[in-house]
């Protein structure tokens, strides 16, 4: 899958958001990504998690750790790819911890897998949970990289598609300052292909 495919892939779902967005964190933006929207089509998922996996199977892998619960389905899609396994980290009281059985081995190389890595904090987080188990980080990888290619989290990091969709402090936000009107994701109708 070539970025440009991926990001039409996005865009034709409406997965891909061009406005002036409130995220999440408080911050604004010019566009907002949901994979959750791609992701729900199976053949999807697999596709996009066959295309990430062939971009990191050097790294040879043993196990992908994704957090939940954006990068649970496309983690499981890689590993599927991958033939290894898929785990995931999850938020308990603002940390980011192993569950459910789930245990990493000093031998295991862990492969850190996202949906859409922003300003790659999360997959820094993600990351601290393996070595904090004792195993070796090899990589990290995501969809999509929204820095624009700018991410760097200090192992390999690979991408099937890089877009440039900044964020701003509100205060600072350029289209706060023309009184464009801000939506918040979720609030409006997503339009249909
Ligand atoms: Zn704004």
């Amino acid at each position: 899958m070539t970025a440009e495919s991926v990001l039409a892939l996005f865009r034709a779902t409406g997965a891909l958001l061009e406005g002036h967005f409130r995220l999440s964190s408080g911050l604004h933006s010019n566009g907002y990504m949901q994979c959750a929207i791609v992701l729900q089509d199976p053949a999807r998922a697999s596709e996009l998690g066959a295309a990430l996996a062939g971009a990191v199977r050097a790294l040879s892998p043993t196990v992908v750790l994704s957090p939940a619960l954006g990068g649970i389905v496309i983690g499981h899609e890689v590993a599927r790819a991958l033939g290894v396994r898929a785990i995931f980290a999850e938020r308990v009281d603002a940390h980011l911890l192993l569950r459910r059985g789930f245990s990493l081995a000093p031998t295991d190389r862990v492969l850190v897998v996202e949906d859409v890595v922003t300003t790659g904090k999360s997959t820094k987080e993600t990351m601290l949970v393996a070595e904090q188990a004792g195993a070796t980080v090899v990589g990290a990888a995501s969809i999509v990289d929204r820095s624009g290619g700018r991410t760097d989290v200090g192992v390999p990091f690979s991408a099937l598609a890089a877009i440039d969709l900044p964020i701003w402090d509100p205060t600072a936000c350029p289209l706060c300052a023309q009184q464009v009107p801000v939506v918040k994701p979720g609030s409006r109708p997503i339009p249909s292909s």
